[in-house]
């Protein structure tokens, strides 16, 4: 694996570009995406950004967003765009499963491939590597790339300054997670300098969402929130038909798991959702519960120590009971 820094002198000369996300994008996966798009752009290559799969309408906004190619929509010149680049950027992720089908071509692909990622464990896959499990967002890794590593800190303008801030701020959960350090609060001064309208990205990834979901989220908090306090656990289970009732979209469950969290006392919050091929897994957790472990251990998944997912191809109720049936291995680290 080569040093990142290594990358300064390569990008002197314009190259065919691809960046890509993990699948069902989130903040800072589309925000550090675009982020890096409008900063690349700017130096005169050629740049794509491919999202495995669609993301949140709530995300649709980002500067350049009609610029993302989704792989499920556009497989074919997908394939083209990968076979033929010279550097393949792989953001918010670590491993090319995250990136389904597309991870088999981008290894496929004679590219150099760049990772920038703040997840635990990563895979050997890449040539160059920025990778801090201590960044509070891959987008504050690339403004890390862009500032220090590439010494461009005159181009972050408004563009990339908006997609920056949205990705620290999503995956900071607005500033308030532990990784948000000084530091992370001297970033997004800076983004703010360069431009980023702070009030007005909230309002756009917080108060952008459909009344239908709203009121999903009332029926989750009222009728189907159940609280273990023997374990110091909350959980939501959500059947296919609610996501049907409520016309529920990509991105409209996200944050719900959130308020499993909120009741004092409760260590770890899970949301379970039937999805029409697996049942889909979010965790959160408090403190140094490892959220990440259960994912990794029984439900083939991982993420942060309090904020991870996995799935399961069991039934809904099945795994609903298996998460329950796990609660006493942890039970010494739930109740403190
Ligand atoms: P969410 O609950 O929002 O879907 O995911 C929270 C975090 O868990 C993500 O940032 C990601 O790191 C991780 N995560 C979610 N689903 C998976 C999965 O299926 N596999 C792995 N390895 N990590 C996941
Ligand atoms: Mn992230």
């Amino acid at each position: 694996m080569l040093p990142i820094a290594l990358l300064k002198e390569k990008l002197y000369k314009p190259h065919h570009i691809v960046i890509t996300t993990h699948h069902k994008p989130d903040g800072d996966a589309m925000g550090s995406s675009l982020g890096l798009y409008n900063y690349l752009v700017q130096k005169g290559h050629s740049v794509k950004v491919i999202a495995p799969t669609d993301y949140p309408v709530f995300l649709q906004w980002l500067p350049n967003n009609p610029e993302v190619i989704v792989f499920t929509e556009k497989r074919e010149e997908s394939a083209k765009l990968v076979a033929e680049a010279d550097l393949v950027f792989c953001l918010d992720f670590n491993a090319l499963s995250r990136i389904n089908d597309l991870g088999g071509l981008v290894r496929a692909s004679d590219a150099k491939k760049v990772m920038i990622d703040h997840h635990l464990e990563p895979e050997n896959f890449d040539d160059y590597r920025h990778w801090n499990i201590n960044a509070c967002a891959t987008a504050q890794l690339v403004y890390d790339f862009i500032v220090n590593t590439m010494d461009d800190k005159a181009l972050i303008n408004k563009d990339v300054a908006t997609c920056l801030y949205t990705g620290i701020m999503t995956d900071s959960g607005s500033f308030r997670f532990p990784t948000t350090t000084p530091e992370v609060h001297r970033i997004i001064a800076e983004l703010i300098s360069c431009g980023a309208e702070n009030a007005k990205i909230h309002q756009l990834v917080y108060d952008n969402f459909s009344e239908d979901r709203l009121r999903f989220l009332g029926n989750c908090l009222l009728n189907k929130l159940e609280v273990l306090y023997e374990y110091n656990t909350s959980l939501i289970s959500i059947t296919k038909e609610e996501l049907e009732q409520y016309h529920i979209t990509t991105g409209d469950t996200e944050g719900v798991v959130n308020y499993a969290l909120t009741i004092n006392g409760i260590r770890l919050a899970a949301l379970i959702i039937e999805r029409p091929d697996r049942v889909k897994l979010s965790l959160r957790s408090t403190g140094d519960f490892p959220a990440n472990e259960i994912c990794k251990k029984y439900f083939e998944g991982g993420g942060h120590r309090n904020a991870a997912g996995g799935s399961s191809a069991d039934s809904l109720d099945a795994t609903v009971s298996k998460f329950k049936s796990i609660l006493p291995e942890y039970k010494n680290l739930l109740i403190v």
